[in-house]
C-alpha cells in the first residue's frame, strides 16, 4: 500500500477525532499502525519521519498520557480544550508527514527524469 495513502487516511482519522465524531483506539485504528505495527514499527512511515519508534517524538505521547491522566479513558476522543489542542497537533503532524512524502516522491520523479 502506498505511504501517502496510508498517512492521509491518518490525516483524516485525526479529522474525525477534532470534529467530535472519532475516536482513537490507538494500534487497534491508527492506519499506518495497522500495517506496520505488527513488524514493531518498522517501515512506518511516522517512524521514519521521527527516527523514533512507536510514534515517540510526535505529538502522539502528549495526547496519549493526557487521556490516560486527565480523563482515564481507554477510547481516547476529544473531552476538553487540551484534547482539542493535542488532536489538532496530531492532524498537523500526520499533513506534515503526508506532505513530506509528497515532496520526496516528486524528488525521485525528477531524478527520473534528468537521469541517464
Ligand atoms: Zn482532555
Amino acid at each position: 500500500m502506498n505511504k501517502i495513502k496510508i498517512m492521509e487516511a491518518s490525516v483524516k482519522k485525526w479529522d474525525r477525532i477534532i470534529a467530535g465524531k472519532g475516536s482513537d483506539g490507538g494500534v487497534f485504528d491508527c492506519p499506518p499502525c495497522r500495517i506496520f505495527y505488527v513488524l514493531i514499527c518498522i517501515g512506518c512511515p511516522i517512524s521514519e519521519y521521527t527516527g523514533k519508534k512507536f510514534c515517540k517524538g510526535s505529538p502522539y505521547p502528549d495526547w496519549y498520557w493526557h487521556q490516560i491522566e486527565e480523563h482515564g479513558e481507554f477510547r481516547k476522543k476529544v473531552r476538553c480544550d487540551e484534547c482539542l489542542r493535542l488532536a489538532t497537533a496530531m492532524r498537523d503532524y500526520m499533513q506534515e508527514i503526508v506532505d513530506h512524502l509528497k515532496a520526496e516522491a516528486e524528488k525521485k520523479k525528477k531524478l527520473k527524469r534528468n537521469g541517464p
